[in-house]
This record gives structure tokens, C-alpha cells and sequence, in this order.
């Protein structure tokens, strides 16, 4: 038997543990009901070109909110959705939302792919398969996959890079900058766009180190021919600075929150009216 202050009592008997336990079961239990019932929102945010700032994408955003803890962070329920195998649940569901939604605007679509996602055997059937059951046409859908998972394996990564290419649809690679040892395999990746982190525009006005290094990786882009969009815009500052540093798609708060379909429906069709 375990000595009554020793580490191996300690070890057996943890009431926060117990808890976080609880409570993690918990939430996956919910997050499974609320798959189940459809009741994961996707929201979109628009993405406009540099130059003239016409709208020419929305990112879908997923949102749950839960009945007791309110809005829960896409960051943690798809963690959530990752551990407990809903993640491909999860994923088909926001992917057949965002299409239905986005079918009708005639902008690009981009939605997220997480790890789990982009590793699973199945991906590109299911991906044909939301595309298939929704009509969404393929070369108006962008994946946006995060770099950081792509490096442990660099050679599987480009097998289902290429074979998601052959459908037609474009891949971005998200968060860029975030995760410095992948500069490297950025040439042996096929992507068709990079996304620049919001952490390396927020102080891009105020920190000239920090434009520094958002115009180093847009030269980097350049050089590989990938065009580069900029997120997290939040102010007139940015989007200048942004804009001269040669990216060539905008996206963040000065332009858009992300917003329901119906609402982001009619700030597209306002937009397009009033530029016609
Ligand atoms: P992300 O793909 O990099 O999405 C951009 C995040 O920045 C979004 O946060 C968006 O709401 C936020 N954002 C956009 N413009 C601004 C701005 O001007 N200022 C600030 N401060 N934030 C801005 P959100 O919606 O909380 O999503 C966080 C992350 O969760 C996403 O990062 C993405 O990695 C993940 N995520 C969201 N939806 C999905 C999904 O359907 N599937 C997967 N696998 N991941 C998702
Ligand atoms: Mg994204
Ligand atoms: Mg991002
Ligand atoms: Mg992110």
C-alpha cells in the first residue's frame, strides 16, 4: 500500500485530475451531440485583394456555442474534436455547411484543415465527397493547412498535396512564420498560397523590425511564386503597410468580422453593388 505522504499516494489519488477527467468527457460528450444534431455554425470572414479591395474569399470559421460555457474556442474544440476521433465528423460537417453557405456568392471558399484531418487515410475521398453532395465547384475551394505538421513527415505530406491538387482545389499554408524549421521544405511543398501570421502584422507599424520580416517573407513568397495573404488586419496602418510590402490578398477586422451567412451574404451582394 502507498505510504500516506508519499509521491506514489499523490499519484492515486488527484481530485483535480478526477475533475479535468470529468469534465473533459464532458465536453466531448457535448461536442459529440451537438455534431450529431448539426449544431456547429460556421461563420465567414472576407478576404479582399490589396489593390482595389474587392472581396474575392471568405475563410469559414467554426463556432460552438455551448448552452452552459457559451462561445468555445474553435482552437479548443478542435483539439477536442481531434482526441476523441470526431474530428472527421466535425470537419465534413463545417466543410458541407461552408459549401452550401458559400455556393451562391462567387468568391473563393477557404476552410481549415486540422493535423488529424490532413493525416487521415481517407482525406481526399472525403474531401471529393463534401464537393460531390454540395456542387461546390472545386477550383473555388482553398484548403488552409498549418505548417507545423506537415514537417514530420515532408515527402507523405506532398503525396496528398499533390493528389488534393488533382481535384483542382488550391491549398494555402496557414499561420506562416509560426514555425521557423519549415522555410526549407517550403520549395519541395506544393502550396498555392501562404498565409502571413497576425502576429507578424500587428506591430508591422510601430516595430520596423517586425515590417522587416513580414517584407522577408513576401520576398521568400515571391521567389517560390506563392502569393501571400495577410491576416489579422486590424487598423488603416497595417493594411498600408501590408499592402507596399507586395501582399496580395488582405484579410482581418478593418474589413470584415468573420459573420453568419446571412449576414455575410448581404455585406457581399452590398459590396458588389457598390462597386458596380
Ligand atoms: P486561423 O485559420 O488562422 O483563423 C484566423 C483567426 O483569426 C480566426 O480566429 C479569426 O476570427 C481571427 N481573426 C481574423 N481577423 C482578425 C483580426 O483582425 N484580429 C484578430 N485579433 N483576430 C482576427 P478563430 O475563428 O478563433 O479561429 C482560430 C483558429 O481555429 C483558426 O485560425 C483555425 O486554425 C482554427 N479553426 C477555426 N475554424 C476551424 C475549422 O472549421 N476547422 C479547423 N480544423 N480549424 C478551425
Ligand atoms: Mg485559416
Ligand atoms: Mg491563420
Ligand atoms: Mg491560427
Amino acid at each position: 500500500a502507498a505510504k500516506a505522504n508519499g509521491k506514489d499516494c499523490r499519484l492515486a489519488y488527484h481530485p483535480a485530475l478526477d475533475e479535468e477527467y470529468d469534465e473533459r468527457r464532458r465536453l466531448e460528450n457535448d461536442l459529440r451531440a451537438t455534431i450529431a444534431a448539426g449544431g456547429i455554425a460556421v461563420v465567414f470572414q472576407p478576404i479582399v485583394e490589396a489593390r482595389a479591395g474587392r472581396v474575392v474569399g471568405v475563410e469559414a470559421l467554426a463556432r460552438w456555442n455551448h448552452p452552459r460555457h457559451g462561445p468555445v474556442s474553435p482552437e479548443l474544440f478542435v483539439r477536442v474534436a481531434e482526441r476523441s476521433g470526431l474530428i472527421n465528423d466535425l470537419g465534413r460537417s463545417v466543410l458541407v455547411t461552408a459549401c452550401r453557405e458559400a455556393i451562391g456568392w462567387n468568391v473563393d471558399l477557404a476552410v481549415n484543415l486540422s493535423p488529424a484531418q490532413f493525416w487521415d487515410r481517407m482525406l481526399v475521398e472525403r474531401i471529393e465527397a463534401a464537393l460531390a453532395e454540395t456542387g461546390f465547384p472545386a477550383d473555388r475551394l482553398e484548403l488552409e493547412i498549418t505548417e507545423s505538421y506537415l514537417l514530420r513527415r515532408p515527402d507523405a505530406a506532398e503525396e496528398i498535396l499533390v493528389r488534393l491538387r488533382a481535384l483542382g482545389i488550391r491549398i494555402a499554408l496557414d499561420d506562416f512564420g509560426t514555425g521557423f524549421a519549415s522555410i526549407g521544405y517550403l520549395q519541395r511543398l506544393s502550396f498555392d498560397r501562404i498565409k502571413i501570421d497576425r502576429s507578424f502584422v500587428t506591430h508591422v507599424v510601430e516595430q520596423a523590425r517586425a515590417a522587416d520580416m513580414a517584407r522577408a517573407i513576401v520576398v521568400l513568397a515571391e521567389a517560390l511564386d506563392l502569393p501571400v495573404t495577410a491576416e489579422g488586419i486590424e487598423t488603416e496602418g497595417q493594411a498600408a503597410i501590408m499592402r507596399l510590402t507586395g501582399c496580395s490578398r488582405l484579410q482581418g477586422w478593418l474589413f470584415g468580422r468573420p459573420m453568419p451567412p446571412a449576414e455575410m451574404g448581404r455585406w457581399l451582394a452590398q459590396r458588389s453593388l457598390a462597386l458596380t
